[in-house]
């Protein structure tokens, strides 16, 4: 893409109220466009990583059997009042609206009950489970606090799975699947260094749920890891007694600030039962459903990318979800300089990767100076740089090179356009 054609600007200053520093970055550098506190618009280069890292989300969802689909947002208060949530004095963050008639409906928080309503019409046997189903939706929570920019939004998209199993041992089976597949998505989007599975309080249905908790100083959320184990407990579990059950030794405890990037929760029966998701077993006896819910905040996820690798220059975005693959700079020069520039964009865009994707170059032909375009190129954060000038080196036999510098380790490299070529396509 021509960056000349790109319709968002960046900016030098973040809007005075936003104090995230994710947010902050993400706004001037043209990824999102606040609205108002806690809720954000996706720009064309934050959608590009959002796509991203959903691609990176479903794929390991249909790797452990999910099937995707797209539940209604407008929820019928009839069906939470069976469970008891409607009214419920825990549950303050509804979006609560009516019809024209009158009728009371919610905008969806989660989507439990309307799932496992919705199950009925296909659950009815043993033979019909396990089933594991997912969406990416949008939820709407009116949150109290929205002071961390688009990791907490009061409308964000979720990616929520919900597992139907015959019994707890079935159910556990994919449980541990599931908290596998989360430590591969956060690896894969390059935050799995710093991630944490994390043992919460499981409510009154199972001992635990897990947590998996970003490090960083941007998090609401305190945990206690125990290193050598490579697991965390959070507040509310931290007690003599789960750490006997866990065992970890509290003495060795690391207190750190967290991110809660994503969960994973037992249910059981506390859905099925209200609203009577049954199936038959092989003897013929009708069983509730035994139930799970695993989610992820797709932009909350988002956001901790930018606050664990950025800089004092800008974003610094894991090859793997940055909008682009490659930034080709231009320098305006001589009329030669330009129109190599060109012939390298064309030249890159034709390509594809050893994986068989295309490589995605996003070249700065703009009419502006140096200094601007590569402020705006660090702020940014492409991981590869190609700058394109008067000032390119030669190489010992006269081929041209381009300077190629790496986003985050600031290494710099001149290399031929072959070279660069057969660097990109294995750049995965
Ligand atoms: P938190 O404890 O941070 O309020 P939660 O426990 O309410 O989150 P869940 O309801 O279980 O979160 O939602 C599943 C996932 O959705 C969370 O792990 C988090 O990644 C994400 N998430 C929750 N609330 C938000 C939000 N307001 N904005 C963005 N992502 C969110
Ligand atoms: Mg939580």
């Amino acid at each position: 893409m021509r960056q000349s054609t790109l319709f968002t600007k960046t900016r030098r200053e973040a809007p005075k109220d936003e104090v995230s520093k994710n947010a902050q970055l993400l706004i001037r550098a043209g990824f999102v466009h606040k609205d108002m506190a806690g809720v954000y618009s996706f720009l064309p280069l934050g959608l590009r990583v959002i796509e991203k890292i959903k691609t990176i989300i479903r794929d390991e969802m249909n790797g452990i059997g999910g099937q995707e689909l797209s539940l209604a947002s407008l929820q019928d208060s009839q069906v939470w009042k069976k469970t008891d949530r409607w009214d419920d004095v825990k549950v303050d963050n509804w979006f609560k609206t009516k019809l024209a008639n009158d009728t009371e409906v919610g905008l969806g928080f989660t989507h439990e009950e309307p799932l496992t309503l919705l199950m009925k019409d296909h659950i009815a046997s043993f033979r019909d489970l396990p089933k594991y189903v997912y969406q990416f939706q949008t939820k709407f929570r009116n949150e109290k606090r929205a002071k961390s920019g688009i990791m907490r939004g009061r409308e964000f998209l979720m990616k929520d799975l919900y597992s139907f199993s015959k019994d707890e041992h079935e159910h556990g089976e994919f449980y541990d699947k599931c908290k596998d597949a989360y430590m591969r998505i956060f690896d894969k989007v390059g935050i799995g260094h710093l991630t944490y599975i994390t043992f919460a309080s499981g409510g009154t249905f199972a001992k635990f749920s897990h947590e998996f908790q970003m490090v960083t100083d941007a998090g609401e959320d305190t945990i206690y890891i125990d290193e050598e184990k490579g697991i965390a407990l959070n507040e509310e579990v931290n007690n003599q007694e789960v750490h006997a059950i866990v065992g970890v030794n509290p003495d060795k405890f690391k207190t750190a600030k967290a991110v809660e990037v994503g969960n994973i929760f037992t249910l059981s029966t506390k859905f099925s039962e209200p609203l009577e998701l049954n199936f038959t077993d092989e003897s013929g006896k009708n069983n509730p459903v035994f139930m799970g819910s695993y989610g992820i905040g797709v932009p909350r996820l988002m956001g901790a990318i930018v606050e664990a690798l950025s800089d004092d220059k800008g974003i610094v975005w894991p090859k793997s979800v940055a909008p682009f693959d490659v930034h080709l700079v231009l320098v305006n020069g001589s009329d030669e300089t330009n129109a190599r520039a060109e012939s390298i964009y064309k030249k890159l865009v034709e390509q594809k990767t050893k994986t068989g994707q295309n490589i995605e170059v996003i070249f700065d032909d703009r009419d502006a100076r140096a200094g601007e375009k590569f402020g705006d190129s660090d702020l940014i954060g492409i991981p590869t740089r190609v700058v394109i000038s008067d000032k390119n080196k030669q190489g010992a036999d006269g081929e041209y090179l381009v300077e190629v510098k790496d986003r985050a380790t600031g290494e710099v490299q001149d290399m031929t356009v072959d070279e660069l070529v057969e660097k990109l396509k294995t750049n995965v």
